[in-house]
């Protein structure tokens, strides 16, 4: 709802995967990372990495659910002299880890401060979520080689398979199926959950952090739009322009969806959802 909020500021914007990650960051930041919302560059916290920049508007709604930002300041997204701008600037947010818009760098970044929070021999964890666009990257399996040679058990990598992306369905610009058996094949503990499913990823993020010995990644299987039914099945859904009088109307559905109980347990998309288990290929 935050973000729905936010967007209506610019009148567009990446709404759709925005919605399709909001359980995901939800899980991370209420169940998964240890930091202080007061204390934002405290020295021990878990890092969360947004690789994917462009997500900022995602983030920026769970900071202030998280207490580290102020729900009032999100209606200054995206404008002159906001602290946050439409892609994600660690120079200008709390909260905000690295500047990612220039994609398949996060993973990279997260192998370097691994291995120095290692060295110094902190507790702490390196989360790095980015897009199943990013898989396209070189420099996302460079850092994937890396990060296991280094066996650091300290990363996870989230990666966003919404099956989209700015071109296109994934599948049609570059298959990247099965995603689960090539970060298997590069060392890594892998699972793959609905990431729209809050049991699911809680019990797999519990899982992944038990792991020793190698990095982990949590593949997770999201639904752009996720909770505004009209805009689940809205086509080019990359980068979203939303009617004014149609934001009402999202805010409507969500919701609805909510009070419907979706908000707060597994949910079923129409084609009964993706696999919670195994790779499978996808359309949208
Ligand atoms: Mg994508």
């Amino acid at each position: 709802m935050n973000a729905l909020n936010m967007a209506e500021v610019q009148g567009q914007g990446y709404i759709g995967q925005a919605l399709g990650v909001a359980d995901l960051l939800a899980v991370v930041y209420q169940d998964v990372l240890n930091h202080r919302p007061d204390d934002p560059e405290w020295p021990e916290r878990d890092r969360l990495l947004l690789s994917i920049g462009h997500y900022a508007i995602a983030l920026y709604a769970a900071l202030a659910e998280a207490g580290v930002l102020d729900v009032a300041e999100l209606e200054t997204y995206g404008s002159d002299d906001s602290r946050l701008p439409m892609s994600g600037m660690a120079s200008y947010t709390p909260g905000m880890e690295i500047s990612g818009g220039s994609l398949g760098h996060g993973l990279g970044i997260a192998t370097g401060l691994a291995l120095g929070l290692r060295h110094q021999g902190s507790p702490a964890r390196v989360y790095n979520l980015l897009s199943d666009g990013e898989l396209d990257e070189g420099s996302t399996w460079e850092a994937a080689l890396a990060c296991a040679h280094h066996g650091l058990d300290n990363v996870t990598a989230i990666v966003d398979v919404n099956a989209l992306q700015a071109d296109g369905p994934t599948q049609g610009v570059l298959r990247t199926e099965p995603v689960t058996a090539k970060w298997e094949a590069f060392g890594w503990h892998a699972i793959r959950v609905d990431g729209n499913d809050v049991d699911a990823l809680v019990t797999a993020f519990d899982d992944l952090r038990a792991h020793r010995g190698s990095p982990t990644v949590l593949v997770c299987d999201t639904r752009i739009g996720h909770g505004v039914p009209m805009l689940e099945t809205r086509e080019k859904a990359h980068f979203m322009r939303v009617e004014e009088h149609e934001w009402q109307i999202a805010r409507d559905q969500l919701a609805e969806r909510f009070r419907a109980g979706e908000g707060e347990g597994p949910t079923e998309s129409p084609d009964g959802g993706p696999s919670t288990t195994a790779d499978k290929e996808h359309t949208v």
